[in-house]
């Protein structure tokens, strides 16, 4: 059995409006995914619900991680066995740091899985954070500011990416919304799930556009369109989406 599963997965918003339709998912170690379709297909809803954000109902179906079921839990939960969704904490956070959230996040999971306070020694937390740092290029003083206040889209990504390694999830879901991401963020992003993904940790990377995959190579592609997985393959369906795009699946489903 896979790390992550979704078996005929329905999720609706809060009004009762079906968006995604049944979705049959398996995410392993070691493995990219990417799930590609097009805009208002349901792509953030299924990655929302992944999460467990209280704004999207699960009405059939369910979600299991490391074969527990995963489906009701709240989204501390989920992240404390080792489930990350890159978007988790895209807005401003005023008056928290970059160093202090990140080191409150590692800590609270460190907490959840030896059930009591264990909080990660400074320095190690420290010497790693600025390794990280420095590996995906965020100036030091990055780390003093607060949370995406102000920040760029390219600094947002790149620290998104920045708690992906700190925290060291075991399955990571991308949510690639920000289509106005400069290549050289593209590329951060890209080189991050690359880098971790191994025998800790698989990645499902949702996406509209094809770009970001010209710097990660999927193992495998679904295509998404309408709440559903209409086609799957190799990294060479991302390519055939690229040259025809949507249309043909599009039409196929109205
Ligand atoms: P995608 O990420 O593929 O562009 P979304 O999941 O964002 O698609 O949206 C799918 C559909 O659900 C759209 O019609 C969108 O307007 C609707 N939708 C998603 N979230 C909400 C929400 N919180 N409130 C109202 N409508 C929503
Ligand atoms: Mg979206």
């Amino acid at each position: 059995m896979a790390l992550l599963e979704l078996q005929n997965l329905h999720v609706a918003l809060e009004d009762g409006t079906e968006i995604v339709k049944g979705v049959d998912l398996a995410v392993d170690r070691n493995e990219v995914h990417a799930v590609m379709g097009p805009n208002g297909s349901g792509k953030s809803t299924l990655a929302y619900s992944l999460m467990g954000h209280p704004g999207y109902q699960i009405t059939e179906g369910q979600i299991l991680f490391d074969g527990e079921d995963v489906t009701e839990l709240a989204a501390d939960e989920r992240a404390q066995r080792g489930l990350f969704l890159a978007f988790q904490y895209p807005h401003a956070v005023p008056g928290v740091t970059v160093t202090s959230f990140m080191r409150s996040a590692i800590n609270a999971i460190r907490k959840a899985r030896a059930g009591e306070d264990d909080p990660v020694p400074i320095k190690d937390f420290r010497t790693e954070m600025l390794a990280q740092m420095e590996k995906l290029r965020i100036p030091r003083e990055l780390a003093q500011r607060y949370l995406n206040d102000g920040f760029s889209g390219g600094e947002k990504k790149r620290v998104e990416i920045l708690q992906m390694a700190m925290l060291k999830p075991r399955i990571a879901v991308l949510d690639e919304t920000d289509s106005g991401l400069d290549i050289d963020a593209l590329r951060v992003v890209a080189d991050g799930v690359q880098d971790l993904v191994g025998p800790e940790m698989g990645a499902l990377v949702i996406t509209h556009y094809q770009r970001i995959l010209n710097h990660i190579t999927p193992d495998f592609v679904h295509v998404f369109v309408d709440g559903r997985i209409v086609e799957e393959g190799g990294p060479e369906l991302a390519h055939k989406l690229e040259a025809e795009g949507y249309k043909p699946y599009e039409e196929a489903v109205a």
